[in-house]
């Protein structure tokens, strides 16, 4: 029976909110290193988180397999076998120092639902299959949505030509785990088999802490593109060259970072950030030379995005004339937004409302591998709050058991709703 106002959601949210909460610092314990929370692709820390979750997926009722990248599949069949899957997840690799909840939260959500299904010996009119995506930070080799791009049959061949920090190659990384390269996206999923893809995710962001919220709705993902821009002047002796005679590379680039905050500003939801900069051969007594930095700019609307890189750019045409110095600009990532699919946001806020929470929507500024799953299927995301701020990528990463438990239950009710 589907809950309604006589009948609310009987999905035992305490309980499954404590275990989730055990749970995720029970994965957190497979890290890389033994002082902070590390965990990349294929590591042995990895591998045994891997383990974990695949043995989780069994105890609740999941057959489990492992695809050509490493990921964890697991599979509820539905009233029919061989029905279409709904399929939801997230990854469990990390950043470094990351937090524990990031990407785990969204595997271990819908394995206490399939659990809870699978107690009551309900089935569906359609499978669910969770999937542990193994890896989309791409901390050791730099890569992006490498596990969900392998799980639609995608894989550059040229990332096989790098290796991670400790000079270990790709290949050898794969073969270790007793994977193949040659096969990483060699069982391409069927997209007609795919009802539909849903992700829980932590919102990595302070919105719903701020408006005091445990779940939020996502209307979109936001597209981004980074960039890596050169400036360079002309170095001097830091005690000789009068003011008006430099061509100081760094102080170019300080106008330039001030650029884009400025421009991003202009547009609520448009946002624009120079994480990285660096001064070549910097040093106190001589005048910057050339200076590097990027520069990451999202948005939600696409147009919003690129008249935004336009115009800092123009700025910085600008800027670079004015004081005699060069710039140049290479792009390093680039992704659309993404729409969440109406009829899925419109069966998650009664999901949500179902579980006795405000419905509140909001569009994600993070990448999630929703995005790629986006090229197969329509999709859907639920944000959980995050405490501390609503800091993520971040050991102080945290969330609350009684929010864990509301998303599960919300995405159990999502699951019964679904047609
Ligand atoms: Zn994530």
């Amino acid at each position: 029976m589907k809950p309604d106002d006589k009948h609310p959601s009987d999905f035992p949210a305490g309980p499954a909110g404590r275990e989730l909460i055990a749970r995720a610092a029970a994965l957190a314990k497979h890290s890389d290193s033994p002082d902070h929370y590390t965990r990349t692709w294929l590591t042995p820390a990895h591998r045994a988180a891997g383990k974990q979750v695949a043995a989780w997926m069994h105890e609740a009722g999941l057959s489990v397999r492992t695809d050509g990248a490493g990921s964890i599949i697991g599979r509820y069949e539905g009233a029919t076998p061989g029905a279409k899957a709904i399929v939801t997840g997230s990854h469990f690799d990390s950043v470094r120092n990351g937090g524990k909840y990031d990407g785990v939260l969204g595997i271990l959500v819908p394995v206490a639902c399939v659990a809870e299904l699978h107690r009551r010996d309900e089935r569906l009119p359609f499978a669910v299959e969770v999937v542990a995506f193994a890896d989309e930070e791409g901390a050791r080799f730099q890569t992006s949505f490498l596990a969900s791009r392998a799980f639609l049959g995608q894989f550059d061949e040229a990332l096989r030509e790098r290796s991670d920090a400790e000079g270990v190659g790709f290949d050898d990384a794969m073969r270790a785990a007793g994977l193949d390269p040659e096969d990483i996206a060699e069982d391409p999923r069927d997209r007609a088999t795919i009802a539909a893809y849903v992700e829980i995710h932590i919102e990595q962001g302070p919105v719903l802490l701020d408006a005091g919220l445990p779940l939020g709705v996502v209307t979109a993902i936001a597209g981004g593109t980074r960039q890596r821009v050169q400036v360079t002047g002309v170095a001097g002796h830091a005690g000789t060259v009068p003011m008006a005679m430099r061509h100081d590379a760094l102080a170019a680039a300080a106008e330039m970072v001030a650029a884009v905050e400025t421009r991003a500003k202009k547009v609520p939801g448009l946002v624009g950030t120079v994480g990285l900069l660096e001064v070549k051969d910097g040093t106190g007594n001589v005048i910057p030379g050339e200076v590097e930095f990027t520069v990451d700019i999202r948005s939600v609307d696409d147009a919003v995005r690129e008249a935004a890189e336009r115009d800092v750019f123009a700025a910085f045409d600008e800027i670079a004339k004015r004081r005699g110095v060069t710039v140049a600009a290479r792009k390093s990532h680039a992704v659309r937004a993404t729409a969440c699919d109406e009829r899925i946001q419109e069966l998650l806020a009664e999901s949500v409302a179902a579980v006795g929470a405000a419905v509140h929507r909001l569009p994600s500024g993070a990448g999630h591998d929703a995005m790629v799953l986006a090229e197969a299927a329509t999709v859907g995301m639920l944000f959980v709050r995050c405490g501390a701020g609503g800091v993520s990528h971040n050991p102080a990463e945290t969330v609350d058991e009684a929010d864990a438990g509301l998303a599960a239950a919300a995405l159990f009710e999502f699951l019964r709703r679904f047609q």
